[in-house]
């Protein structure tokens, strides 16, 4: 079944995530009205997911509306943010009802998850495309940016860095494996964003950014945006058994270079590691020291062979062959 477009954006996105007292217009005017509440700086982010660039081509409806979100959700995470309004351009081939139904339901679920509203965007024909504008706010002069570490400050990972890589692969038939393929393509499908981590972080880490392009990649951004570099402990990555049963090497391979992870890297001096395991126990809130941030500029990775630098991990929509 195709749809108008005006019967598509009131079918799907008139209600769409939580109800919030702090929309005063949303989906239906011209432009949205919000209320940010005092003493609290807006906070705001875009990702763009392009069919065939972001995702394979042809995945599921419901996995591209949870992650057009999710990857947003990670990005105020890392902010240490309180996600609360969404902005969705949604570029479609064709107002198809089943691929709708799928998409809308998997990212009103999240969104409410999250207690976050979708209170207006734009929807056009074209190649398929979402781009979500997501904004929050976090207290004033207390975000998590990626500058703020310093040298001697212990890195951390949340969650299992690798998994999402992995099950890409997977999908695409890059990779055949035995054992728990399931759980990995899951991790990829549909990535849990650390909002809660994010926010707790605030006071406790000096330093945060998400893990999107590669682990060691994004290590390596935040280190630069604090002037540093910064060392991994391959030893010490927290590899999820259905990573490990690819083989070690493999393993570690996705869980420094993959990508879409949506995990959160962050740093904290020393002087509070004891009140950070005090106040927010690792066991509980799953997340793993793997290094430290050095003096030396670079990413540098140290293995039973000794310490390796490595020179461009990660991902680049414009780098050549
Ligand atoms: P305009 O032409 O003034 O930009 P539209 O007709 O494009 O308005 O949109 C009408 C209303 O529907 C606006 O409030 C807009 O924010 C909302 N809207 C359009 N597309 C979407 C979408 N994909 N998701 C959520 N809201 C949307
Ligand atoms: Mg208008």
């Amino acid at each position: 079944m195709t749809l108008s477009e005006f019967d598509l954006i009131d079918r799907y996105f008139r209600r769409s995530g939580a109800v919030r007292s702090d929309v005063c217009v949303g989906v239906g005017d011209d432009a949205a009205l919000l209320e940010c509440p005092p003493g609290m700086t807006l906070v705001a982010a875009v990702d763009t997911l392009v069919d065939g660039v972001h995702f394979p081509r042809g995945c599921r409806p419901d996995s591209v509306g949870h992650r057009a979100l999710a990857v947003n959700l990670s990005d105020l995470a890392a902010m240490g943010a309180q996600p609360a309004w969404a902005l969705l351009a949604l570029t479609l081939p064709a107002a198809q009802a089943e691929w709708l139904d799928g998409f809308a339901a998997a990212f009103s679920a999240l969104a409410l998850q999250h207690g976050v509203t979708l209170v207006g965007g734009d929807t056009t024909q074209g190649p398929l495309a979402v781009a979500v504008t997501l904004l929050g706010w976090v207290p004033a002069g207390c975000a998590l940016r990626r500058s703020g570490a310093a040298p001697g400050d212990a890195l951390f990972v949340s969650g299992t860095p690798g998994d999402a890589a992995a099950g890409l692969a997977l999908e695409q038939g890059r990779l055949t494996a035995e054992g728990d393929c399931d759980s990995l393509r899951e991790r990829f499908l549909f990535p849990a964003p650390r909002v809660a981590l994010g926010a707790r972080l605030r006071g406790y880490a000096s330093a945060c950014i998400d893990v999107s392009d590669g682990l060691l990649a994004d290590a390596l951004k935040l280190a630069r945006a604090s002037g540093c570099g910064v060392e991994l402990e391959a030893a010490r990555l927290p590899l999820s058994a259905p990573l490990r049963a690819l083989g070690s090497e493999r393993a570690r391979s996705f869980a420094l270079t993959g990508g879409d992870d949506y995990e959160l890297c962050f740093t904290v001096p020393v002087q509070r590691l004891e009140r950070l395991e005090a106040d927010l126990p690792s066991a509980h809130w799953g997340y793993t020291r793997i290094g430290t941030i050095r003096v030396e500029t670079g990413a540098h990775v140290r293995d039973e062979s000794g310490v390796k630098t490595v020179a461009a991990p990660g991902y680049d929509h414009f780098a050549g062959p």
